[in-house]
């Protein structure tokens, strides 16, 4: 694990660029939602692989009130926070291309 720390309010979202997958009882707006190759909802991302509520101005998130089951269950400064930042940074800020459920 990275031995950097994280910290949402100096990161460009790069959680963000996680596939979403919806889960029953998430309450986003229809059109940021997708269907992906697998059938399932997701959230819709734009083409450098941001979710679309994404806030670009501000690198947050737009529905942070609403926002899905999963991205609450995602801790800052955890495991997976901290691998996928890392790797943000290796890749010179492109592609990673992980799922969370
Ligand atoms: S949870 Fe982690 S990856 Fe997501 S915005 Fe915060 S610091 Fe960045
Ligand atoms: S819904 Fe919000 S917190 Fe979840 S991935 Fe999209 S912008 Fe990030």
């Amino acid at each position: 694990m990275s031995d950097i720390r994280c910290d949402c309010t100096r990161c460009d979202a790069v959680c963000c660029r996680l596939t979403v997958v919806l889960q029953a009882g998430d309450d986003v707006p229809a059109r940021f939602v997708a269907i992906n190759e697998a059938g399932m909802e997701v959230m819709a991302r734009d083409e450098e692989g941001w979710c679309v509520a994404t806030d670009p101005a501000r690198m947050c998130c737009s529905i942070y009130e609403s926002r899905p089951d999963v991205c609450r269950r995602f801790a800052m400064d955890g495991p997976y926070c901290r691998e996928i930042h890392a790797d943000y940074l290796a890749r010179g800020s492109r592609g990673i291309p992980l799922v969370m459920y």
